[in-house]
């Protein structure tokens, strides 16, 4: 079991190196938005690691640091 957490985590790391974006505070550093598809095209692993997000309800770029949740903008989700 501890094997398998481990080789989890190894697959987390590869993953949010092959994004090419810097990694800092829990959260790849994407200066452009990215939509829930496109995040689902790169690893399902780290979908929620994104920091800059594009609402799924209205399209809106917003900031997971400062509002909204999973890939709702703080106005969708309030
Ligand atoms: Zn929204």
């Amino acid at each position: 079991m501890k094997y398998q957490g481990w080789e989890m985590e190894n697959e987390v790391h590869e993953s949010l190196k092959l994004t090419g974006h810097p990694f800092g505070g829990g959260l790849i550093q994407n200066a452009e938005s990215i939509t829930f598809e496109e995040a689902k095209e790169y690893n399902p692993l780290i979908i929620l690691r994104w920091r800059t997000r594009q609402c799924v309800s209205c399209s809106q770029v917003f900031d997971i640091t400062s509002q909204g949740l999973l890939y709702k903008c703080g106005v969708c989700v309030g």
